[in-house]
């Protein structure tokens, strides 16, 4: 189960406007491993949401992949023709968005459209695919699915839509699940249950998960490691344990200072000063310089590349040899 499912390098994505291109994935580098969740986590503005679209194809004009590559179980899809990356996109693998009505029609039951999508997939007939529709269903917690089968989406709640969405992702059984912000658009009672069910279900079906949210605690809750992203770059990526309790880049160490505990006895939560750059003002060396509290005399114009110089791979000259102790405390 170590071996990589999702290879992702240097992926670089621009976008083009009338006052000049901007980029808003910067040479972006991660593996998902098979059965593996990764969390990716960042401010609104970070990143996170592109990378899930470019790694599917679905980056809309005036937006472009610049460069770099993507391969899944070690084929390159990102230079597929439209048809057969409609095709991948479909059957290998699935999507989850915030909003369970972006991928639900709302003029069809949902067993037609769970009963239709496993049939472009599969090689079922109409009975058997019915048949698995109602065992999808049973699966993400929907009771008496035989009842509700021929519903329609307004039909269902939130969070029962959502589950549906889930089904409807696992009907063709994707080895990777880009799930985009799954339950932001939920209560918080309804949002656990729902991380509960995709984290099941994946395990049992074996499927990868790239999981992408603002919420560092549904990240702590669900992933196995977490890639924190900032200004359209990866700055830390690592075991999730590791990276909650230990981060190194002082970005996630702010991020991470910001998750409330259960106890509350940790005092106050920490505060990262300032706002993420807009693409179109972000600035040299390392793009958190102007609110980093550690910033010194390479940061304002040598670009950190992410390295594994300690535990994890980071970009921050904090754990750069090359720069002496005496500098950094200049
Ligand atoms: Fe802060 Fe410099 Fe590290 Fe960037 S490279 S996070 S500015 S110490």
């Amino acid at each position: 189960m170590s071996e990589a499912l999702l290879e992702v390098r240097d992926l670089t994505v621009e976008f083009v406007t009338r006052r000049g291109t901007l980029r808003a994935l910067d040479r972006v580098s991660f593996d998902i491993r098979r059965g593996e969740v990764l969390g990716v986590v960042g401010e609104s503005g970070a990143g996170k949401s592109v990378t899930g679209s470019a790694v599917i194809g679905l980056i809309d004009p005036p937006g472009r992949i610049a460069g770099g590559e993507v391969r899944l179980a070690g084929e390159r899809v990102d230079n597929l023709a439209p048809e057969a990356l409609r095709r991948v996109r479909g059957k290998r693998i699935g999507m989850i968005f915030q909003d369970p009505l972006t991928s639900l029609n709302p003029l069809f039951r949902v067993g037609d459209q769970l009963v239709e999508t496993i049939r472009t997939h599969t090689t079922l007939s109409a009975t058997a695919a019915r048949k698995r529709a109602l065992d999808l269903l049973a699966e993400v917690g929907i009771s008496a699915p035989d009842k509700r089968i021929d519903s329609y989406p307004h039909q269902f709640s939130g969070g029962m839509r959502q589950r549906v969405v889930i089904a409807l992702a696992l009907c063709a059984e994707p080895e990777l699940i880009i799930a985009d912000e799954p339950t932001t658009a939920l209560d918080v009672s309804v949002q656990a249950q729902i991380i509960t069910v995709l984290k099941r279900l994946c395990r049992d079906h074996g499927t990868a998960v790239m999981l992408v949210t603002h919420d560092m605690g549904v990240i702590a809750e669900t992933a196995d490691r977490v890639a924190v992203m900032y200004a359209g770059r990866i700055i830390e990526i690592g075991a999730v344990a590791d990276v909650v309790k230990n981060p190194l880049h002082p970005y996630a160490k702010g991020l991470m200072g910001a998750i409330p505990t259960l106890t509350g006895h940790e005092g106050r939560l920490s505060q990262i000063p300032g706002s993420m750059p807009r693409l179109s003002a972000i600035p040299p060396g390392c793009p958190f310089n102007p609110r980093c509290p550690a910033a010194f005399a390479p940061c304002p114009s040598v670009r950190p590349d992410l390295t594994a110089y300690d535990r994890h791979p980071v970009a921050c000259h904090l754990y750069d040899p090359a720069y002496a102790p005496r500098e950094q405390a200049a």
